[in-house]
């Protein structure tokens, strides 16, 4: 079977409750999605997974979970109200606005803006387009009782979760104790009035980032930079991304952010059905080495010798001082950052199968890792007008709740069941038959080899648990 593309997801998404168009009742919203019952599970086993690994597993990072909006000084320092925009260009012919580095290769620099070379209009194949211009992606709001155009009550919501880490280093770094190499871990969501969203939740205004920033003592960030990019690599194959649809991409310089030194971005293959191959793959995750930047920016010291970054608004200064070498310095920053939304999609189409049963149905199986899966086990009677076996699944699917994420359904024939269930990606289903009641068994059915093996129902919770984690 070829890879899915993603308006097979999209189906899928919303036939069996993942996601749906949000709004849709009144025509819906462009690029505003939501999580169904499904879709909410597996998006919180994400975090869970991330938040588990990040901040229980390792001894040398803290959680913290900051405002969306932010005093705008904030953003006037990180330097996102000069330079968070995207280029646009639009098509003459077809009058169509696009993200020029989406139509374009970025080829250099003149005057301060970027200069593009553009292919044909993804629309209308025509190559007449304007030059490229700067639009600010930042959400802008209005606090408080004012009147619409005071400037002062002018406010963002977040582009990032990012700046509320840096703003909070000192009081973290003080209340937990912590020494250098220590990173803050941070979900939350973001909001980016992006040009041309879509792509279904591959790019939306409204997202939920994943980031931690790692701070180091200048001299070892590229150590630790390599480090994170390896372990995130890893990290997604762990959680069920197959290798072969992940790429490391080298940011080269043009690309790179004003602040960074080196980025790499983990990309995965998110669009398989496009002829070049270059173009199948995009960022699912970046990790940069943001270097001294923002914790200098945001401190009320001037820190360069041309006055650059001369803060007076900040009463602060986010340097930090060694015991040992008795220096005071700013600590570079490693950001793994990464998307929620994009990791959920990614997951949906990499586990996306199909199989064809004995009567040569083609059935869909979503061969989510078992962690990541929304259902662990499904309980399911065999009869549903047989009391003594409805009840004996219920109480199974009771017993079970407890340890993992268990239900109980009775809505079809066995054979629909089993299908619901393989669609949504549970590991397993439970059968509660006639014999059940006699012999004190049911039948264990495994999503991906459609194997039934029989169960001491004594025995059920350890070998559901045991199969789960193996
Ligand atoms: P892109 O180049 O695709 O716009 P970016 O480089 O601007 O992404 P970052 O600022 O590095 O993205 O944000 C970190 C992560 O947040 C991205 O790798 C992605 O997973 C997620 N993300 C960013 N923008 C969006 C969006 N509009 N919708 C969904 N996820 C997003």
């Amino acid at each position: 079977m070829s890879a899915p593309n993603i308006e097979t997801i999209v189906s899928l998404a919303k036939r069996r409750g993942f996601v749906y168009p949000s709004s849709e009742i009144y025509g819906g919203l462009g690029s505003a999605w939501d999580y169904g019952p499904m879709g909410i599970e597996l998006y919180n086993n994400v975090k869970q997974a991330w938040w588990r690994w990040m901040v229980y597993e390792r001894d040398d990072i803290e959680g913290l979970d900051s405002s969306i909006i932010l005093n705008r000084l904030v953003w006037k320092y990180s330097g996102h109200e000069e330079t968070f925009h995207d280029w646009l260009a639009d098509c003459r012919k077809c009058k169509n606005r696009f993200r020029a580095d989406k139509v374009g290769k970025l080829v250099s620099e003149k005057d301060g803006k970027p200069v593009f070379e553009f292919g044909d209009c993804p629309s209308c194949g025509s190559h007449d387009w304007t030059e490229a211009r700067a639009f600010n992606t930042m959400l802008r709001t209005k606090l408080g009782a004012v009147a619409d155009d005071d400037p002062a009550a002018l406010a963002y919501l977040r582009p990032e979760t990012a700046q509320g880490i840096f703003i909070n280093f000192l009081n973290v770094l003080v209340t937990s104790r912590r020494k250098l190499p220590f990173g803050i871990a941070q979900i939350g969501k973001s909001f980016r009035n992006e040009v041309t969203p879509g792509n279904f939740i591959f790019r939306t205004r409204e997202f939920e980032q994943m980031e931690m920033e790692y701070f180091v003592k200048p001299g070892e960030d590229e150590a630790a930079h390599q480090e994170w990019i390896d372990a995130f690599h890893t990290w997604f194959q762990g959680i069920g991304i197959s290798s072969a649809n992940l790429r490391l991409y080298e940011q080269p310089k043009e690309e790179l952010a004003h602040y960074a030194k080196r980025t790499v971005d983990i990309q995965y293959r998110f669009f398989p059905e496009r002829e070049d191959e270059e173009r199948q793959w995009d960022e699912l995750m970046g990790i940069a080495n943001r270097t001294d930047f923002d914790l200098k920016t945001h401190s009320k010291k001037p820190e360069d010798a041309e006055g650059k970054r001369l803060n007076p608004d900040s009463t602060e200064d986010l340097s930090y001082f060694d015991e040992q070498t008795k220096q005071r310095f700013y600590p570079y920053v490693i950001e793994p950052a990464a998307g929620v939304n994009r990791t959920v999609l990614a997951l949906l189409m990499d586990a996306y199968s199909e199989k064809t049963n004995d009567k040569g149905e083609t059935r869909v199986i979503l061969k989510l890792h078992h962690s990541m899966a929304p259902i662990k086990v499904a309980v399911l009677p065999l009869a549903k007008n047989k009391p003594e076996i409805v009840g004996m699944a219920k109480a199974l699917k009771r017993s079970l709740q407890p340890v993992v994420r268990a239900v109980y359904d009775d809505t079809g024939g066995i054979g629909k069941l089993y299908a619901r269930q393989d669609e949504i990606g549970t590991p397993f289903c439970v059968t509660v038959d006639h014999q059940s009641l006699e012999d004190e068994a049911v039948t264990v059915r495994d999503r991906d080899t459609w194997e039934q093996e029989r169960v001491k129902v004594s025995d059920l919770t350890v070998y559901i648990k045991e199969r789960l984690t193996s």
